[in-house]
């Protein structure tokens, strides 16, 4: 179990705060880390990370390097989102530079957005690097392009994050129905059959195709197609799991000339 470092003592002068990098690490395949983002990690001295970040990358940074594990997964020992920020804080304050490194890219639904505010309202410096999203991994290798002049104009990005208070995923459906457009729902695993039901119940032709992509460049990954109203079952059956991103459109098509070759299970396949 990680040890998290005590209240180290704070500086009173804002000039000698470390420095923080946010940092995306993208969607999992560790090649797929920017040339910036490596950069960063072979100068860093403290990582504080989360659960999608790979050895691979971790093991850019010196062997010196402290790490600590600040993800959320069930099993592995992990802060609630407001002590990450405190303690990341904490760590600027008294000095101490850090690299704080998150999946995919740090401003899509990974919460960057609130921790550079914390420390733009702390007057912490701070620099961000993207990293590649899960949906543009999981585009190029599963080959789905996200849009496409004859299929989609548009691109959405959406969670299908369950409410707890309402037990209700919240999402303007009437908008993610609509007609020539991509969608791409992370965190959307266990909400599918909700996701595929509210959107053919909006409007959405029920033979809209859609696909579920796990573990999305990695070697492992596995991409199911169908359709908004077969996926939920062949997503069930062939238990998939997070992190997976599901896509919804007509470029979910393209995937059978397209795709690299990669373990395919088709409807047909998973219902023989
Ligand atoms: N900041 C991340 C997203 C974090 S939210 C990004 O930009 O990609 C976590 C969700 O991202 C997962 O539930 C899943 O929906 C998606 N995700 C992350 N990595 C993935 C991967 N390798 N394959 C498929 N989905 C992935």
């Amino acid at each position: 179990m990680t040890a998290f470092p005590e209240a180290p003592y704070l500086l009173a002068d804002p000039s000698r705060y470390g420095h923080v990098t946010l940092l995306g690490a993208g969607p999992g395949d560790p090649e797929l880390l920017t040339l910036k983002g490596a950069k960063a990690l072979q100068r860093a001295s403290l990582l504080l990370y989360d659960a999608l970040v790979s050895e691979e990358i971790l093991a850019l940074a010196p062997p010196t390097a402290e790490r600590l594990y600040v993800g959320k997964q069930a099993s592995r020992h992990a802060l609630p989102q407001e002590q990450i920020i405190e303690l990341m804080l904490r760590l600027a304050r008294s000095g101490r530079s850090l690299v704080r490194l998150k999946g995919g890219d740090g401003y899509i639904f990974g919460r960057g957005g609130e921790e550079a505010i914390a420390l733009a309202e702390a007057g912490v410096p701070f620099s961000v690097i993207p990293g590649l999203s899960a949906a543009q991994g999981a585009g190029a290798s599963a080959g789905i392009p996200l849009t496409h002049r004859d299929h989609a104009g548009a691109l959405v990005f959406a969670t299908g994050h369950l409410r707890a208070d309402r037990n209700a995923v919240d999402l303007d459906w009437q908008a993610l129905a609509r007609p020539r457009q991509t969608l791409v729902i992370y965190m959307g695993v266990g909400t599918l059959p909700i996701i595929c039901r509210e959107l053919v119940a909006h409007g959405l032709a029920a033979d809209t195709p859609a696909a579920i992509v796990e573990r999305a460049t990695l070697p492992d990954e596995r991409c199911l197609t169908g359709t908004v109203t077969t996926l939920p079952v062949l997503a069930a059956r062939q238990k998939v799991r997070t992190p997976a991103l599901i896509v919804i459109g007509s470029v979910v098509g393209l995937r059978p000339l397209l795709a690299q070759r990669r373990r395919e299970i088709t409807e047909l396949e998973a219902c023989a």
